[in-house]
Order: structure tokens, then C-alpha cells, then sequence
């Protein structure tokens, strides 16, 4: 298969960029490196099993690459939640206005099938926990929620009408290694800094869904073989949760340190746009076969163990 993948170094990204090459499919990344970084994917191209190209979707200097392209995983955007309230309009230029460029060039170079990286956020404040997939009403409270919550309705208009076929992934905390943003790499990086005490926004009882970045890339593509609407919609994480005051005990013990002080900055949230509360459905894409093979501690244990490992060396 010969598939284009925006936003391919970044953390995400280059875990799927292994997988396909691993598979044996033809791989070319598309990526600004806003973000992500060549060494995340450097041996492959260095092998050239992967073509590289540095450009920013929002340029045209990349829209011929999708000629003779079976499938585009779109990946790239601003995945800061937190930060998306600060710039707006960015995040909308990013998340949104890039998405339809992609769509425009697919359509442009006839490239007919997408995958698409959407999120728990779209639900915004969920009254039904686990969040089922025909949850509603949408409402989402971030900016980055909102941005991409456009997106998939772009996306599914473009399916409908363009004959496209589109698989829209609604992701749980996603953790691992090459992580460059969330909740354990925020910690990791705040111990090393200062080992005497650890902040934690909020009161630390925030509880969500933490789920392994490859065990999340082997569901998304188990469900892009085996579901084949014009517009498919799933969620993907694990089916238990954790809070953040466990979190904070994992890193502390997998750095090797102990008794840290935690200061909480209060309030039942992190910040503007986080939820106290995130645990999605998986039932839909159970539906297909699949089984999620870990849960949410084993999860931010183990990227907390890479982590560390590569934040410290
Ligand atoms: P990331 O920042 O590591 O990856 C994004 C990549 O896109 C980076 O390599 C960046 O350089 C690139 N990029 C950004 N804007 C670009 C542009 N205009 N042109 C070209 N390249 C551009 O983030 P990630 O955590 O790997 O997230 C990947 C996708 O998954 C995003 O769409 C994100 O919204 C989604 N997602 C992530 C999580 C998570 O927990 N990490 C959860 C839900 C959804």
C-alpha cells in the first residue's frame, strides 16, 4: 500500500510510520517538524524505506506528493490542549483550515481513502461515562475540542460527497515513548528540574483513560481492515481509568525517588478546557473483534519507564 502520513515525526506519528513499514507498505511522511523531530524516523529514511519531505500543509508545496497515493493518515496538528485557549485562531489554522487542505489535495489528486486522529475531547464534559461514540449533544469545551470536532464533520461531508472512504479515531490519553506533551512527560521533566517537590494542576483527582501509543496504532489499523462505511467513527482507549495523583506516585518510583512533596494548584480541573473525568467506549470497535490487551496503569507505567529512560538517559 502507498500511504502519506502528516505529522510523521511527530510522537504518534513515527509509531506509525514502524508499523507500516513494518508491514511493508511504501511510506511517505509529510511534516513542518513544528513539533516532531527527524530522529524520531531518521533510520527509516536513512534506509530510504521512508521518503521524507519538510513542509507545512498550510504551504503548497506538497500537494503533487498525493499523486498515485492509496491512503493519507492525518495526524498532523496542535495537539496542546491546554494551550489552545491561548491562540485561537493558530490552533484553528492548524487543526482545521490544514485538515481541509489535506481534504482539497486528496480530492484534487484522487486519493479516496483517510485516516483521521480526532479525540475524547470532542465529547467535551460527558454525562455518560464510558462515552459511547453516538454520545451527544457534542459540546466541547477546549478550543483544540472544537477544532476538531469540525473537523470530522469536514471530513464526513467530503466522504459523502466525493466518494471518499474516512476512519475517524476519537483517542483516550495516548502515552509512550518519543512523547513531547501530556501528563507523564510533564512530570518527568518537572522532577528533573526540581526534585523537591512535584506541581500538579489541579487537585489531582482528575481520572481518565491512559492508553499505550502502540497498542493504539494496532486498533486503528485493525479497524481501518475490518470497518468500511464511507465515514467510520471509533473510540480508542482503554476501558478503566487512572487519576493524576497515581500518575504522579508511577513517575516519582520509576525515576528512582521518593517521599516528593505534591503541591496541588486546586480546582477540580487542570486548566481551562480539561475535563475532571474521560473514560471512552471501546464497545463499538469490540464490536469488530478487537480486545484492548492493556489497561490504563500498565500503560502510563510503562511510558513512564521509557520515558524517564529517554528524557534522563
Ligand atoms: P505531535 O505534536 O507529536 O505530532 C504532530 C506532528 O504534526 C508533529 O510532528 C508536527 O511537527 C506536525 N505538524 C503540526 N502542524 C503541521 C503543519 N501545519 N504541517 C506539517 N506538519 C505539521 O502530537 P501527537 O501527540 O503525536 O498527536 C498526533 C495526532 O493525534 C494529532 O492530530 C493529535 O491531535 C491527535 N491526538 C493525540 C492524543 C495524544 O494523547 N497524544 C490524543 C488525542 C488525539
Amino acid at each position: 500500500m502507498r500511504s502519506v502520513i502528516t505529522g510523521g515525526a511527530g510522537f504518534i506519528g513515527s509509531h506509525l510510520v514502524d508499523a507500516l513499514v513494518a508491514r511493508g507498505d511504501e511510506v511517505t511522511v509529510i511534516d513542518n517538524l513544528v513539533t516532531g523531530s527527524l530522529g524520531t524516523i531518521n533510520t527509516h529514511v536513512i534506509d530510504e524505506t521512508v521518503r521524507f519531505v519538510c513542509e507545512d500543509l498550510l504551504g503548497d508545496g506538497w500537494q503533487d506528493l498525493l499523486a498515485g497515493q492509496d491512503r493519507v493518515y492525518h495526524l498532523a496538528a496542535d495537539p496542546d490542549v491546554r494551550a489552545s485557549a491561548g491562540s485561537p485562531f493558530r490552533v484553528y489554522r492548524e487543526n482545521l483550515a490544514a485538515t481541509e487542505c489535506v481534504l482539497e489535495a486528496m480530492r484534487e489528486q484522487g486519493v479516496t481513502e483517510l485516516v483521521f486522529t480526532s479525540t475524547s475531547t470532542v465529547y467535551g464534559e460527558a454525562s455518560v461515562i464510558p462515552t459511547p461514540e453516538d454520545y451527544s449533544p457534542m459540546e466541547p469545551i477546549s478550543i483544540y475540542g472544537g477544532t476538531k470536532l469540525a473537523c470530522e464533520a469536514m471530513i464526513s461531508s467530503y466522504a459523502h460527497t466525493y466518494g471518499m472512504k474516512a476512519w475517524v479515531f476519537r483517542f483516550a490519553n495516548i502515552v509512550g515513548p518519543r512523547s513531547n506533551h501530556g501528563v507523564i512527560w510533564d512530570f518527568v521533566h518537572k522532577l528533573r528540574d526540581n526534585p523537591q517537590e512535584l506541581e500538579i494542576l489541579g487537585d489531582g483527582r482528575q481520572i481518565k483513560s491512559y492508553f499505550s501509543v502502540e497498542a493504539c496504532i494496532e486498533a486503528f489499523l485493525y479497524a481501518t481492515a475490518h470497518a468500511h462505511q464511507p465515514f467510520n467513527v471509533f473510540n480508542i482507549g482503554s476501558e478503566d481509568w487512572i487519576d493524576v495523583r497515581s500518575i504522579a506516585e508511577i513517575v516519582i518510583g520509576e525515576m528512582g525517588l521518593s517521599g516528593i512533596p505534591l503541591r496541588y494548584t486546586g480546582g477540580d480541573r487542570g486548566w481551562k478546557g480539561d475535563v475532571p473525568k474521560m473514560l471512552l467506549s471501546v464497545e463499538r470497535l469490540r464490536g469488530l473483534g478487537w480486545r484492548p490487551l492493556t489497561n490504563s496503569e500498565e500503560s502510563v507505567r510503562r511510558a513512564a519507564r521509557e520515558l524517564v529512560h529517554e528524557i534522563q538517559g
